[in-house]
């Protein structure tokens, strides 16, 4: 028997279920908590809920991507606005630039950007092999030039746990070994082996460095290519690993979406059901609906915020081009069916023109829609799955929804794979 509370946050209407989980972990000494409410019958969807100390996350979330401690162009007042539950931040990027130092001094990344909601910082394993310079992998970690200045640095297992607990994030990543696709066969099972031994080693180094106080926990990543028997044995070795969660890596990086299906309907099966899901770098919505249809809980991509900078909104039937012509006489909203900033103020004539002016203005809506476009997706699939609905919500954004694109669409001037995705405009 399930009760339902109203809450009165950014977005009223919205009701938490109160009921008994059918699956639970905790984590962090309770830090960390992931309740399973439903699974779908008619897809491997989930419907959770992560407690942390600095808030409560309803899954399956959308996460936008802060990667230098900023959501670009956005105050975090407004990132809360369009409903978002946590944010991302980049270890790599904050080591090198202010440096974990200025932040520990700050009191830790929540004050120094000014969020107090929870926040994942990603290990920083994707941008050493993909935006540095020179990198170069031994069993002991990656070193690497600065793609700032070209200065030395290394990565190990444990110094990536020690500075995610400097920034005192809510769920720290581990480092793995990431490989630009394609690659052979060896190569890859050498990275996914790899990165399972830095993870054992991410874990201990997090048990002996994480004080009781903590409020940090650890999340492992499965990594494997586009290899089905390398995805299983990894995804076996994150399942049996002592960590909150479990991250799907090495997809989004310019595969066709049935490959990125077939690696998830692969992988999900063998993650535990009663720990929260992740998958990397992915975030256009049909990549969304399509990963929760598969069983994953968690999702970030700088796509969202990347194509908004760029003039690329998102609407109920598809993506469009806001400095396209038919938009200069159109004053009525992008979307008349959302309710953030820019479609409640603004018209797609105005935003045309600040776009056509170089107005900083239109970067900054086109960014609040877009992200408000996202979380109103997830909202969509929670109250979907909540009411046993999924399965005919999803075929009903499928009929209307237009793809932009037949592979799966990263967002990241940093992929691996030259030609992934549309997002990199
Ligand atoms: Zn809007």
């Amino acid at each position: 028997m399930s009760t339902s509370i109203q809450t009165y946050g950014a977005h009223p209407g919205a009701t938490v279920t109160r009921e008994s989980p059918i699956a639970s972990s905790v984590a962090g000494g309770g830090a960390f908590r992931f309740d399973l409410l439903r699974e779908d019958a008619e897809t491997s969807a989930r419907r959770g809920r992560i407690k942390t100390t600095r808030g409560v996350i309803e899954t399956p979330v959308f996460m936008p991507v802060g990667t230098q401690a900023a959501v670009k162009t956005l105050d975090p007042i407004e990132v809360e606005q369009t409903g978002a539950q946590i944010v991302l931040a980049n270890t790599y990027h904050l080591m090198l630039r202010p440096g974990v130092d200025i932040i520990a001094e700050a009191g830790g990344v929540h004050r120094f950007m000014g969020w107090s909601g929870p926040i994942l910082t990603d290990s920083g394993g994707f941008q050493v092999f993909s935006l540095a310079a020179n990198s170069k992998v031994t069993e002991d970690g990656v070193t690497f030039a600065s793609h700032i200045d070209g200065s030395r640095w290394m990565m190990t297992p444990e110094s990536v746990v020690a500075l995610q607990l400097g920034f005192d994030s809510d769920i720290a990543m581990q480092l793995d070994h990431v490989l630009g696709l394609p690659a052979e066969r060896l190569a890859i099972e050498e990275a996914t082996e790899r990165s399972a031994r830095w993870l054992d080693r991410a874990v201990i180094a997090f048990r002996n460095q994480a004080g009781p106080e903590t409020r940090s926990v650890l999340f492992g990543i499965q990594q494997g290519g586009m290899d089905a028997d390398l995805r299983v044995r990894s995804a076996r070795r994150v399942t049996d690993a002592d960590v909150a969660g479990c991250a799907i890596g090495g997809l989004s990086v310019g595969e066709t979406k049935p490959v990125m299906a077939e690696m998830l309907e692969i992988t999900t099966p063998h993650l535990p059901r009663e720990k929260p899901r992740y998958l990397m770098g992915v975030g256009s919505p049909e990549d969304l609906w399509h990963g929760v249809a598969r069983g994953v809980d968690m999702f970030d991509c700088v796509l969202p915020t990347r194509a908004a900078r760029n003039g690329a909104l998102y609407t109920p039937d598809g993506r469009i081009a806001i400095g396209n012509a038919r938009f200069k006489h159109l004053h009525a909203p992008i979307d008349d069916s959302c309710d953030c900033a820019a479609c409640t103020r603004f018209s797609a004539a105005y935003i045309h023109h600040l776009f056509r002016s170089g107005e900083l203005l239109g970067m900054r809506l086109a960014s609040i829609h877009n992200l408000r476009f996202l979380a109103r997706q997830m909202e969509e699939i929670r109250m979907a799955l909540d009411t046993g609905t999924f399965a005919s919500a999803l075929a009903a954004f499928d009929a209307r929804y237009r793809p932009v694109s037949a592979r799966v669409q990263s967002g990241n001037t940093e992929t691996l794979q030259t030609g992934a995705g549309d997002g990199r405009q």
